[in-house]
C-alpha cells in the first residue's frame, strides 16, 4: 500500500481517541476551556449519560468572530506562542486540540460572543467537518453543546459504561473543579434537574459540605503547608474516617486536577501505620509550586503531571498529611462492639510499616466549623497522666486516666516506645549502640543474602553493628542500646525473614520501617509477667511518645473506656 497523508477529520478522530475517552472527558476539556477564559459563572447541562448532549457555558472572555474557525482547528490555541512557554503553562489548556478532537466524533455547535452589542457568533462541526460562522445574538461569554457523541466511532460507543458510571465520572470531576474554583459561580443540571450548585463567593468549606455532608466536613483537618516555594493545603480525613478504596484521594497542581499514583501513595503512607489494612483516607490536596517545576505536557488529556523534584514533593506531601494528623489525633475511643468482642477488622501486617515518626517542630493549623474547634481543641498527641492499676492475663495494662479507663496492650505499646526512642536517636544522628561480649554469628540462606547485605548499611545506621563473617554468615558486633534487653540474633532473623526486595526506592523510609520491625521482635511480648517498676516505667515511656495509640504498624496499643461509656453501659445515664 502506498503512504499516504491522513485527512484532517481522519487525523483529528485519531487524536481524540485520546483525549476523548469518555462523556466525562468532554464535560473536563469544556469546563478546562471556561475556567482559562476567565469565567465567574459556569453552567454545564448534560442529558443521559452525557453520550446525547453535554452542553457547557460561560461568561468568560468569548472568542472573536475570526477566530472561531480557528479555535476548532488542530494545534490552534491562544494559549501557547513559543515552545519555552510549554515549560511555564499557567493555563489548563495548552494543546489546541480538544475542540477539534470532540468535533471530529460528535456534532459540535459552539456559540461566542465577546460582549460587543449581544452579537455572538456560532458555527458547528460535525463529525470534524465545518460551517462558516454565522451572526446570532448573544451574552458576553461561550456555549458550546457538543450532540451524539462517538456517533460516528460505534466502537467507542461499546466502551461506554452504564448511565449511572457515566454520569457518575462528570458528577465527581465537576464536584472536584467547584472545589478547586470556589470563586466561580458553578450550575449543573441532569436532563433539566439541578443537581449541584455553588455560589461562588470563595468558600471551599461551603463546596466540601455539599460533597461530602455537612457532618464529614467537620470532622476534616485541614492541611497547610509550605515550604520554600511548595505550598500543600486541603484537607483530609482523620483516622476514624476510612473509604474503602483511593477514590477520595484528590490532587491540585497548580489548579489542575491530576491523577498520580505517586502522590497517592505518599499519602497512603502517611496513613499507613493509622489504618486497617484495605481501608483509605479521604483527601484533596492542593499543591502549588512554580509553574516551570510542573511539567504539564505528559498526556493528551492533561491528567498526569511530572515533578521536576518528585522525591520532595512525594515526601513533603507525605510531611503536611503526618503534620496534620498528628496535630489532631484523637484518643481511640471504645465502642460498644469492641466491648462485646466483635473487634474483627483486618489489622496491618508488621511487614506493612511505613513510618508514623514525625519530626518534633509542630505546626500551627485551624479547624473547619465551630464544632470542630471543640472538639479538637485539645490535640492530644501525648496522652494524660496516667495513673497505673495493674497487669491483667500478663498482657494488659490497666490505667486511670482524667477521662475514664484505659486499657494497654504491653506489647504494642513497648513497640511504640522503643521505636519512638530509636527514631528519635537516629533522626538525631546520635544512635547509642552497645557492644556485644559475645557477638552471635547469624547464618543466612543464600536466597536472603543479597537482601541483608542491601540492609546492613540501614542496620547500622540505626545503632547495629554488623560484619560479614564468612560466606553467607554475618556476625552482630553491636545492638541499639535502648533494644539491649532483647535477643538480637533472633531479631534480626526473623527481621531477615521478612524483608522484601522492593524496599529500597525511598531510603527516608526504609530506616523507619526496619526500625519498626526490629522494635517488633525486642519487645516485651503478650504473656510477660512485668514488676510493678516495669509496668510504671512502660506507661510513663508511652506517656511521653509522639503518637501513644497506635503501634508503629498500626495496631492499637490501647482502648479508652470513657466514664461516659461506662456510665451507659451500667445504665446510669440520666440518673445523675
Ligand atoms: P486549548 O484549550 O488547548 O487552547 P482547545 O481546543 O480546548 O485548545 O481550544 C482552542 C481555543 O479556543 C482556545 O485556545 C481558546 O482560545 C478558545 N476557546 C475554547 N473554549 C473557549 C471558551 N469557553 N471561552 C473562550 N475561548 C475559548
Ligand atoms: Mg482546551
Amino acid at each position: 500500500m502506498a503512504i499516504k497523508i491522513l485527512p484532517d477529520h481522519i487525523a483529528s478522530q485519531i487524536a481524540a481517541g485520546e483525549v476523548v475517552e469518555r462523556p466525562a472527558s468532554v464535560v473536563k476539556e469544556l469546563v478546562e476551556n471556561s475556567i482559562d477564559a476567565g469565567s465567574s459563572h459556569i453552567s454545564i447541562f448534560i442529558n443521559g449519560s452525557g453520550q446525547d448532549k453535554i452542553e457547557v457555558s460561560d461568561n468568560g472572555s468569548g472568542i472573536v468572530s475570526s477566530d472561531l474557525p480557528l479555535a476548532i482547528s488542530r494545534h490552534a490555541t491562544s494559549k501557547l506562542y513559543s515552545s519555552e512557554d510549554l515549560f511555564n503553562i499557567r493555563t489548563l489548556g495548552f494543546r489546541g486540540e480538544a475542540l477539534a478532537s470532540i468535533g471530529s466524533v460528535s456534532h459540535l455547535n459552539i456559540t461566542s460572543c465577546v460582549g460587543e452589542e449581544n452579537l455572538g457568533w456560532q458555527m458547528t462541526l460535525d463529525g470534524g467537518f465545518a460551517r462558516d460562522p454565522k451572526p446570532v445574538g448573544a451574552a458576553r461569554g461561550t456555549v458550546i453543546k457538543v450532540e451524539s457523541l462517538f456517533y460516528n466511532v460505534p466502537a467507542r460507543l461499546k466502551f461506554l459504561k452504564s448511565e449511572i458510571t457515566e454520569r457518575k465520572h462528570i458528577t465527581n470531576f465537576i464536584m472536584r473543579y467547584a472545589l478547586a474554583y470556589p470563586q466561580i459561580r458553578w450550575e449543573y443540571y441532569q436532563d433539566g434537574n439541578l443537581i449541584f450548585q455553588t455560589s461562588g463567593n470563595g468558600k471551599k468549606e461551603e463546596i466540601l459540605s455539599e460533597i461530602f455532608g455537612v457532618e464529614l466536613t467537620k470532622k476534616l483537618l485541614p492541611v497547610e503547608y509550605q515550604n520554600g516555594n511548595l505550598s500543600i493545603m486541603g484537607f483530609i480525613s482523620p483516622i476514624s474516617i476510612t473509604r474503602s478504596n483511593r477514590q477520595d484521594i484528590i490532587f491540585f497542581v497548580n489548579g489542575r486536577l491530576v491523577q498520580d499514583t505517586f502522590l497517592t501513595s505518599a499519602v497512603i503512607k502517611a496513613y499507613r501505620t493509622l489504618l486497617m489494612v484495605g481501608r483509605y483516607p479521604l483527601v484533596v490536596l492542593f499543591l502549588n509550586m512554580p509553574f516551570s517545576e510542573v511539567d504539564v505536557n505528559v498526556h493528551p488529556s492533561k491528567a498526569e503531571v511530572r515533578f521536576r523534584n518528585s522525591e520532595t514533593v512525594f515526601t513533603e506531601v507525605q510531611r503536611s498529611i503526618k503534620r496534620a494528623l498528628l496535630a489532631y489525633s484523637p484518643v481511640p475511643n471504645m465502642n460498644v462492639s469492641v466491648l462485646w468482642g466483635n473487634y474483627s477488622q483486618k489489622l496491618d501486617p508488621a511487614w506493612e510499616m511505613a513510618s508514623s515518626y514525625v519530626n518534633h517542630d509542630t505546626e500551627k493549623t485551624s479547624v473547619i466549623g465551630s464544632e470542630a474547634i471543640s472538639q479538637n481543641m485539645l490535640p492530644v498527641q501525648h496522652l494524660p497522666l496516667l495513673r497505673l492499676i495493674g497487669q491483667v492475663a500478663a498482657t494488659y495494662l490497666i490505667a486511670e486516666g482524667p477521662d475514664g479507663l484505659y486499657l494497654i496492650d504491653q506489647h504494642a505499646a513497648h513497640e511504640r516506645v522503643l521505636f519512638e526512642q530509636l527514631m528519635t536517636q537516629y533522626y538525631s544522628s546520635n544512635v547509642s549502640s552497645q557492644n556485644l561480649l559475645d557477638p552471635p554469628v547469624v547464618q543466612v540462606s543464600l536466597e536472603k543474602l543479597g537482601t541483608l547485605d542491601n540492609q546492613i548499611k540501614h542496620l547500622n545506621k540505626l545503632g547495629f553493628h554488623i560484619d560479614s563473617f564468612g560466606p553467607g554468615q554475618f556476625k552482630v558486633r553491636a545492638i541499639p542500646s535502648i533494644l539491649s534487653q532483647g535477643n538480637p540474633d533472633q531479631a534480626i532473623l526473623s527481621l531477615i525473614e521478612t524483608f522484601e526486595e522492593d524496599e529500597s526506592t525511598l531510603s527516608l523510609d526504609i530506616e523507619a520501617r526496619i526500625a519498626a520491625r526490629v522494635c517488633k521482635r525486642m519487645a516485651i511480648k503478650a504473656g510477660q509477667i512485668l514488676s510493678i517498676e516495669e509496668q510504671k516505667a512502660l506507661l510513663t515511656d508511652l506517656e511521653s511518645c509522639q503518637s501513644p495509640r497506635t503501634c508503629p504498624h498500626g495496631r492499637p496499643t490501647m482502648i479508652h473506656l470513657s466514664v461516659d461509656l461506662l456510665e451507659r453501659q451500667f445504665g446510669r445515664t440520666g440518673s445523675r
